[in-house]
C-alpha cells in the first residue's frame, strides 16, 4: 500500500511563490514540497525541510531560509526520479483488479486535467496518468522515461496522492519490454498482434490443418493432439450462456492466434526475468476480426497453462472503435459481446476485461461497467491531444488552419495502422474562424487531427506547446470535461 501524504505543514505555506500552484503543495517525511510556474513558463520543484538530508538525491541548490533548508530544483529525469522516491504514490505500482482507466497524454501536458476529471468524478477509479505506446513515442520523439517523467510532474502539480499505475502500451517486441521496464513502468501491454493469422479466420479445414501443424508446438510445451484433447468437445458453463468447444473452432482459434501466444510468452518470460512488480496485460485489440467466445476461452487458457500470470486481456470487440469517435456498430450486439467476454473473465479468471480505443465512445460505457462489474480497464489514447487542439482552434486559428493543412497533406502516411472512416474530402479547405472552432467536432476534421500528430508535432510543435503554456487554465479545463464524461458511467461500479 502506497502510504498517504501527512497533514499540510502550515509553515512551509507561507514560504510559497507567487508562481506556485497551490494544489501541489504537499508534506510528507519531514519535507514539503511544490511545484512553481515561473514568468519564462518553466516550472521548478521548491521544498523546505528542517533536515537537509532529505534533499540528497536532488540536484538543485539550496539555501537557509527562516532556519529552514529551502531546495529550489529543475524539472529534470534526475529530479522526477528523486521525487518518485520522496513521494512514493507517484511511483507506479501495479493495479490489480481495481476499475482503472489509462490516460494516453502524447503532449506530457494534460495529467493536470486528467487529475481533476478523477476528483471530480471521486470514484475509486485507479488512473494510469503514464502511458504510450511505442508507436506514438516513436512518432513523438519521446521516451519511454519522458512519459513516465512528464506524468509524474503533471500529477504532482495537480495534487495526486493515491497511487499511479503506468502502462507500457501495445509492446510488440522483446527490445520494446526492456526499453520500458528500465524506465520504471508497472503494467507492461504485450500485443503481438503480427503474429495472429487473419487467413485462418476463413480458411477451409485442410488450411486450418496446415497452419495447426506448422505451429511450433514444443515451444509451447504442447502437441497437437494433446491440445484437442484439452478443449475439443469440452463446455464451459457461464452465469447465464455457455460456450461449447468443438473440434473445428478450436483447431481454427489455434490457427488464428497459437504463433502469437509463443511471441507473447517470450516477452513475458524477459519480463520476469528483470524481477516482480509488475503486471500484464495480453491485448489483441488491433486485430481484423472480433474475438470470439472460443477464441477467448483458448487463448487465456493456453496462456494461463504457460504460466502468464496477467490482470487484464483486451480482445478485439464487435464493431468499429475508430480513434477519437463514437462508437461504430450495434450497441445491442456490443452489449452481447461485452456480457458474454466479462463472463469468462469472472469464470476463467478473475481478470479485468480492457476496452481500448475507448475514448470517445460515450455510449459504450455504461454497457462496459455493467457488464464486467467494474472489474475493467477502460483505454484512452489521443484524445486528450484531440481535446489540446481546441486550445489551439479557439486562440490561434491562423495556426490551427495551418495544422489542418499539413494533416491533411500526411494524412496517406499517418493514418496507416488505423482504423478511421473519415472522408478528408469533406474538410473545408480554408475554414473561416467558426469552422475552425467546430473541427474537433466533426468525425472527418477530428480524426484527421488525431491521427496527424507526428507530422504535427514535427512542423509546429514549438509554437503549439506556447499556446498551450498561455492557456495552460483552459487545457486543464477542457480536459478535465471530457474526461468526467469518460469515467462517470464507471462510478457507479467502481471498486
Ligand atoms: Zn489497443
Amino acid at each position: 500500500m502506497t502510504p498517504p501524504p501527512d497533514p499540510l505543514d502550515p509553515s512551509a505555506v507561507a514560504l510559497r511563490g507567487d508562481g506556485a500552484y497551490p494544489d501541489s503543495q504537499v508534506s510528507y517525511a519531514g519535507a514539503t514540497y511544490w511545484l512553481e510556474r515561473h514568468a519564462d513558463g518553466a516550472r521548478r520543484l521548491i521544498a523546505v525541510t528542517d533536515d537537509e538530508s532529505v534533499f540528497d538525491r536532488f540536484a538543485g541548490t539550496t539555501e537557509t531560509v527562516g532556519g529552514r533548508v529551502r531546495l529550489r530544483a529543475e524539472t529534470t529525469a534526475h529530479n522526477a526520479e528523486a521525487l518518485r522516491h520522496a513521494l512514493p504514490w507517484l511511483t507506479p505500482s501495479r493495479v490489480g483488479l481495481h476499475t482503472s482507466a489509462g490516460f494516453g497524454d502524447r503532449l506530457g501536458l494534460s495529467t493536470p486535467g486528467h487529475v481533476r476529471a478523477l476528483t471530480a468524478v471521486g470514484a475509486p477509479i485507479r488512473p494510469v496518468f503514464a502511458q504510450q505506446s511505442i508507436r506514438e513515442m516513436g512518432r513523438c520523439h519521446r521516451t519511454p522515461r519522458d512519459v513516465l517523467d512528464d506524468a509524474t510532474w503533471g500529477a504532482f502539480q495537480a495534487g495526486w496522492t493515491k497511487p499511479v499505475g503506468g502502462d507500457a502500451d501495445h509492446l510488440e517486441h522483446l527490445d520494446d519490454v526492456d526499453a520500458t521496464a528500465a524506465a520504471g513502468f508497472a503494467f507492461f501491454t504485450l500485443d503481438p498482434k503480427a503474429r495472429v493469422d487473419a487467413e485462418a479466420e476463413h480458411a477451409d479445414a485442410a488450411g486450418i490443418m496446415t497452419k495447426v501443424e506448422a505451429i511450433d508446438w514444443p515451444g509451447l510445451d504442447s502437441d497437437l493432439a494433446t491440445f484437442v484433447n484439452r478443449y475439443a468437445g469440452q463446455r464451459i458453463d457461464l452465469e447465464h450462456d455457455a460456450v461449447e468447444l468443438d473440434k473445428e473452432s478450436v483447431l481454427r482459434a489455434m490457427a488464428k492466434y497459437g504463433p502469437s501466444l509463443a511471441h507473447a510468452m517470450a516477452m513475458y518470460r524477459r519480463l520476469a526475468e528483470k524481477g516482480a512488480g509488475f503486471e500484464v496485460e495480453f491485448a489483441v485489440d488491433e486485430t481484423d476480426y472480433p474475438t470470439k467466445p472460443v477464441e477467448h476461452v483458448v487463448v487465456v487458457s493456453e496462456l494461463k497453462r504457460l504460466g502468464m500470470d496477467f490482470i487484464s486481456f483486451a480482445p478485439r470487440f464487435v464493431g468499429r472503435f475508430e480513434k477519437g469517435v463514437e462508437y461504430i456498430g450495434d450497441l445491442e450486439e456490443l452489449k452481447r459481446d461485452f456480457e458474454i467476454h466479462a463472463q469468462l473473465a469472472r469464470a476463467l479468471g478473475p481478470y479485468k476485461l480492457s476496452l481500448h480505443s475507448g475514448s470517445d465512445k460515450y455510449s459504450t460505457y455504461p454497457l462496459f461497467a455493467e457488464a464486467t462489474r467494474g472489474v475493467a480497464h477502460l483505454k484512452t489514447a489521443g484524445t486528450s491531444w484531440a481535446e489540446a487542439l481546441r486550445v489551439i482552434a479557439r486562440n490561434d486559428p491562423d495556426l490551427m488552419r495551418r495544422i489542418l493543412a499539413l494533416a491533411l497533406d500526411s494524412f496517406e502516411s499517418s493514418r496507416k495502422s488505423y482504423h478511421l472512416s473519415c472522408d478528408p474530402a469533406r474538410i473545408p479547405a480554408d475554414p473561416s474562424d467558426d469552422e475552425v472552432a467546430r473541427l474537433l467536432d466533426v468525425v472527418d476534421s477530428r480524426q484527421v487531427l488525431h491521427v496527424g500528430y507526428g507530422a504535427i508535432l514535427d512542423e509546429f510543435g514549438p509554437q503549439m506547446y506556447r499556446v498551450w503554456n498561455d492557456h495552460e487554465e483552459e487545457h486543464y479545463r477542457i480536459i478535465a470535461d471530457h474526461f468526467v464524461r469518460h469515467l462517470e458511467p464507471f462510478a457507479p461500479y467502481a471498486q
